[in-house]
């Protein structure tokens, strides 16, 4: 049975994303109101706790994991965005909905494409851009960045990723092996770099040149 998608969204952000710590009432609010089932193929599922496969290999992450990235940027609006890693689109149009403009950079040409139609679709697409290729050295061409989130898994911080982030900025990046990482996040202010982790994950591998080659 297909579910109301507004109900399914509701109890997405109640179990999945507020019951386990997610705070930023804008990040629930972005949530509860974009269509999720309008990014993923095989709309029943959209609302799942767990990634789904979007084609060519890559996943759109699980819910939670959308949302604890965004949080952990503390986007208040005026901020501009690099995502790398668009896959679908839909990470990029919940951090549309929380800051001033969005570049997200997809290496696969037909996800790159995917995304496009995505946000266009949806109507999500008024500051989003997404760019086809190699993100692993960010893209210079529109730096400095407020905030950055890498979407796939690297084996080290990406150095461009650092110089591309705006003082004050952050960075969040799953960091480690090809089967488990790190969610790191980078806070930059005055000068200096201070990093936590937030949780353990698995993404899928960043390629490119910064990436596992
Ligand atoms: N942000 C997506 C998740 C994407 S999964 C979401 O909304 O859930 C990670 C994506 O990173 C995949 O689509 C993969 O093709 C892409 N990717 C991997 N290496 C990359 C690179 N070097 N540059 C850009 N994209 C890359």
């Amino acid at each position: 049975m297909i579910r109301d998608s507004t109900s399914a969204r509701r109890d997405m952000v109640e179990h999945q994303l507020r019951r386990r710590g997610i705070r930023d009432e804008r990040v629930l609010e972005a949530m509860a109101a974009i269509p999720r089932e309008d990014f993923v193929p095989g709309r029943p599922a959209a609302y799942g706790d767990e990634p789904i496969q979007i084609g060519h290999g890559q996943t759109i992450s699980q819910p939670y994991m959308t949302a604890l990235m965004a949080a952990v940027l503390e986007l208040r609006g005026s901020e501009t965005v690099l995502e790398v890693g668009a896959g679908c689109g839909y990470a990029a149009a919940v951090l549309g909905q929380l800051a001033r403009r969005v570049v997200t950079i997809e290496i696969v040409p037909e996800l790159a494409a995917l995304a496009r139609d995505n946000l266009r679709r949806t109507g999500l697409d008024k500051n989003v851009t997404v760019v086809q290729g190699d993100g692993s050295g960010g893209y210079p061409k529109l730096a400095p960045y407020d905030a950055i989130s890498v979407a796939a898994a690297a084996p080290d911080i990406p150095p461009a990723l650092l110089d591309q982030l705006n003082d004050p900025g952050r960075l969040v990046i799953p960091v480690g092996s090809w089967l488990d990482q790190d969610l790191q996040v980078l806070v930059k202010r005055g000068g200096r770099i201070d990093t936590h982790v937030a949780t353990g994950c698995r993404f899928v591998p960043l390629r490119g040149e910064e990436g596992w080659r």
